[in-house]
């Protein structure tokens, strides 16, 4: 995108300031620039909010709990790890946002992962602020007790600063029904009330239909209304997805269910190329494995027959869609200028910034329609919001009435990403048009609340 000298002199100072404030915090930065390169010129247009310094102050957590979690491993053992829960804007609604356990976790990825989320929460159209937690507790590896003992010993610092009012949870990489299923159990103990104090629930106690599925579904709704847009279709496609984990799953059944070829999945071990396409039995199988076994990506090799690549990503495979469903960063430069060479029509990033800046620049660059994480992955939150309706009236909607009105939130995102993002002759900037619409409604409630 071509941007005056002044916009990008005040991009530069903006991007000074914040590295100043937050040193050594790389994926915070990255997060933030993303968003200020297109929000920095529209700002510049609608002087109130620059007045106001509203992005000085939304770049700027609201608070941050860092605490201690220790709890017992099952040889007796002590053992201590670092959490947080990074609370970052409520000007909208409630704190909302998952827990991650993973050794990567620190305090700049909680903060990336924020920030990202107060933009994605109002995209929704949701009262949902953004927030983001988790530790560097690795729970590959442990046994259900160990990580039964964690996730009481976490609580119980983690349920003074939640409440359905205040901050609901959720999960995220390392968290998954037993994870909530353990959280909630403990809350309840500890609180003696039964409240929708977390997203993700068992269907048995509060959860929602279709939210394990959501955001997986949702990342392929929106690569649908991208194609569409454009006057195609998902239907014989063949599809790159990274992962093996809740998005990755539920974004294969998804592709599987509207005619695409799946060609990949993986883990962090590497990714397994059937040229065939996962098929539906092949993807129960999976799911199996991954939900209930807890094996690795390369057993699907071993059983189907087909190419294991340990070690490596999926990107050099030729496909027409890509959706990376793994972690941040997993897609760089040298992939993205591969998957151009091989023609891909279009990426959604169902993970978070799993596309490096460059990457995306990339992207852009080729017109690759390009659907950032705030957007494509956003059905996960926006039914992680139906599960709080669904509690606070004390009643549970059909698997049908669910999946419809995810169609309906991905349908309105994407609609306000093309009013934002429209280009001249040129395919829809989703970047620019999701950071824009998800930043005007956060904004104006800043406005209004006067200097707070
Ligand atoms: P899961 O833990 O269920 O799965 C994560 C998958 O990604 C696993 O296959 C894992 O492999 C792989 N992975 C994780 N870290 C790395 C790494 N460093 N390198 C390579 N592969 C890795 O997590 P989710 O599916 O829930 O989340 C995936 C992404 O989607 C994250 O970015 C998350 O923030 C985002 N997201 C999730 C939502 C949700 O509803 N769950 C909502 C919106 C976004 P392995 O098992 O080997 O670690």
């Amino acid at each position: 995108m071509e941007t005056n000298p002044a916009i990008k002199r005040e991009i530069t100072a903006f991007m000074d300031g914040l590295r100043k404030r937050n040193k050594g915090e790389t994926e915070f930065q990255q997060a933030v620039r993303e968003a200020v390169e297109t929000l920095i010129p529209f700002t510049a247009e609608h002087t109130q909010y620059r007045d106001a310094y509203i992005l000085e102050r939304m770049t700027e957590p609201d608070r941050i709990i860092s605490f201690r979690v220790t709890w017992e491993d099952d040889k007796g053992g002590i053992r201590a790890d670092r959490a947080w829960r990074v609370q970052f804007n409520n000007s909208i609604g409630p704190y909302k946002g998952g827990l991650r356990f993973h050794p990567s976790v620190n305090q700049s990825v909680l903060k990336f992962l924020g920030f990202e989320q107060v933009l994605k929460n109002s995209l929704t159209g949701l009262p949902m602020g953004g927030a983001k937690g988790g530790s560097n507790f690795n729970p590959k590896g442990k046994s259900d007790r160990e990580v039964m003992r964690f996730c009481q010993s976490m609580m119980i610092e983690l349920h003074r600063h939640i409440g359905e009012d205040v901050d609901v949870p959720a999960g995220d990489i390392g968290v998954g029904a037993r994870e909530i299923s353990y959280l909630f159990g403990t809350y309840k103990r500890l609180e003696n009330r039964f409240a929708g104090i977390l997203t993700g629930k068992g269907l048995s106690f509060g959860g929602s239909l279709v939210r394990k599925e959501a955001t997986g579904y949702g990342a392929v709704y929106f690569m649908r209304l991208m194609l569409e847009q454009e006057g195609e279709g998902i239907s014989g496609k063949t599809a790159l997805v990274s992962g093996s984990g809740n998005v990755a799953l539920y974004c294969i059944e998804k592709l599987i269910e509207l005619g695409a070829t799946v060609l990949t999945a993986s883990d962090s071990d590497g990714f397994i190329h059937d040229p065939q396409g996962i098929t539906r039995e092949k993807l129960d199988w999976l799911i199996d494995l991954k939900e209930n076994r807890r094996g690795r990506i390369q057993e699907y090799a071993e059983k189907f027959g087909c190419d294991y690549h340990e070690g490596k990503t999926p990107w050099g495979v030729k496909a027409d869609l890509a959706f990376p469903c793994a972690t941040q960063n997993e897609l760089e430069a040298e992939d993205a200028t591969a998957m151009v060479k091989n023609g891909v029509r279009a990426v959604a990033e169902g993970a978070n910034m799993p596309c490096s800046a460059e990457a995306t620049e990339i992207f852009l660059a080729n017109d690759v329609l390009f659907g950032p994480a705030k957007a494509a992955n956003a059905g996960g939150v926006a039914v992680s919001g139906l599960e709080q309706s669904q509690n606070q009236l004390r009643i549970s909607w059909s698997r049908e009435e669910v999946d419809a009105r995810l169609v309906a939130i991905m349908t309105d995102i994407h609609t306000k990403c093309v009013r934002y993002g429209a280009r001249h002759g040129k395919p829809v900037d989703y970047r620019a048009g999701a950071n824009i619409a998800g930043f005007v409604k956060v904004a104006d409630a800043m406005l209004a609340y006067g200097v707070v």
